[in-house]
């Protein structure tokens, strides 16, 4: 049967067509990337796309909007079940957007805030000297040891020294690159011995955190943003959370009114009308249905696992004689140092990527070499162990890349390495039409 867009877009058909077949026939070992439902797809391609539904559920600025509501609020009361939480904004567009207006709800123009160091695995919001968050305000950094027992690892005790020098306003958490788990206790404590905010932005483990298989931060944190996207297997967006015992220490005073303004009323309103205008309510529906999904039991089941595997892999490459940065995971994803086998990120990327096994080129801790070489590469497990990837698999996978990495120029041991991707591939099928 040939769709519609087939018959009257053949180039973009055709473009969507090729991205579906590169997905299913690929290693996607990208550690922010992963595989929604084909519910989550169909939600997307609606017409909700269409709606604009500006305000919140009940409060908009448009007619028409009374399943745009139901969707909302189907989402919001998802998003609270998931992560016990009282309050939660779903309109964010992206996980930047959501950083972003956190920012503008809680921080002025050149406030400082405390975060992990973008080269130690942050992320561009929380501070890069090209992003709005280290243009707007001033960044200050913790990283993670050089060596001895806690090499690879963050050290509370400095990240307490150094929030006592600087006396930020915000204190944040979260990390694109840092596969251990977070000690939300101890960053509270420090927040509080220095009257700091405590902000996690949990893009990349919220979906092992809704399952239980990190450590909870909603009793510590004041706001949890994130993405919906990685993890936690939904479409492409972003969310912001309010933790259990939030009460507005800093009752930030509104610029209108004057009134001291609780602090999900300032979030709501740093979204729209601050950072956004209308929501995408096709996304929303999206959000909706995967949240449902990520309640189920085998959501948690799959998290499990997710994590095993990733524990699975790193394991894999030490005893490959890789470096492992901090000699495993706690999480879903790894970080292999790469200069003792006399390879850059770079050429990893690009030789793994000649076997259709995508991965990213990545800075690892006190790097030598710039972003866009790196010293090393991530790694995760989320998309691969939503196609039904076990630990065997991927030690198995881990002997491909070793095989290929080794092999950069033989063109025929690479394509031994690809067909072998393929068998793997076949044997575990992703999506079997094209369009939802
Ligand atoms: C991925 C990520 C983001 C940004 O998400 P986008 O949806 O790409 O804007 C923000 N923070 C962290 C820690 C991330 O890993």
């Amino acid at each position: 049967m040939t769709s519609l867009l087939q018959q009257n877009d053949p180039a973009v058909f055709e473009a969507i067509e090729n991205e579906v077949r590169r997905q299913n026939d690929g290693l996607e070992l990208i550690a922010s990337e992963n595989f929604v439902s084909r519910e989550v797809l169909q939600a997307m391609g609606t017409a909700f796309t269409n709606k604009y539904a500006e305000g919140l559920p009940g409060k908009r600025y448009y007619g028409g909007c009374q399943f745009a509501d139901v969707v909302e609020d189907l989402a919001r009361d998802r998003a609270k079940a998931l992560f016990k939480a009282d309050w939660v904004n779903v309109q964010p567009h992206s996980g930047a957007s959501a950083n972003a207006a956190v920012y503008l709800a809680t921080m002025n123009p050149g406030d400082t805030f405390l975060g992990l160091d973008l080269a130690h695995g942050g992320h561009l919001t929380h501070g890069s000297p090209v992003n709005f968050s280290g243009i707007l305000y001033k960044a200050e950094y913790y990283g993670v040891e050089k060596s001895g027992p806690l090499a690879g690892r963050i050290d509370m005790d400095r990240v307490r020294e150094k929030a006592l020098a600087i006396r930020p306003r915000m204190i944040s958490i979260g990390a694109s690159a840092y596969s251990r788990d977070f000690d939300y206790e101890a960053f509270r404590a420090i927040a509080d011995e220095v009257d700091a905010l405590l902000w996690l932005d949990m893009a990349h483990t919220a979906g092992l955190i809704a399952s239980g298989v990190l450590n909870d931060p909603m009793d510590h944190c004041h706001i949890i943003s994130t993405t919906t996207h990685k993890t936690l297997r939904g479409p492409r967006g972003g969310m912001i959370l309010i933790g259990n015992d939030f009460e507005n220490p800093f009752g930030k005073v509104a610029p209108k009114s004057g009134r001291v303004k609780r602090m999900s009323e300032l979030l709501d309103s740093a979204v729209f009308p601050g950072m956004q205008g209308g929501p995408l309510m096709h996304v929303i529906a999206g959000k909706a249905v995967a949240f449902a999904e990520a309640g189920r039991e085998e959501f948690k089941t799959y998290s499990a696992q997710v994590v095993k595997n990733a524990a699975a892999m790193a394991q894999e490459f030490v005893d490959r004689g890789y470096e492992v940065v901090s000699e495993g995971t706690d999480n879903h994803m790894c970080l292999i140092d790469l200069r003792n086998k006399k390879l850059t990120g770079k050429e990893a990327e690009a030789v793994l990527g000649q076997a259709e096994i995508t991965v990213n080129k990545n800075m690892v801790p006190f790097d030598d070499q710039s972003p866009f070489v790196t010293s090393g590469i991530r790694l995760g497990t989320p998309a691969m162990t939503t196609r039904g990837l076990v630990e065997d698999d991927f030690r198995r996978i881990v002997s491909l890349m070793d095989r290929a990495l080794m092999n950069g120029d033989d063109e025929a041991k690479l394509a031994a390495v690809r067909a072998d991707v393929f068998e793997i591939c076949q044997a575990f099928p992703l999506y079997d039409t094209v369009l939802a």
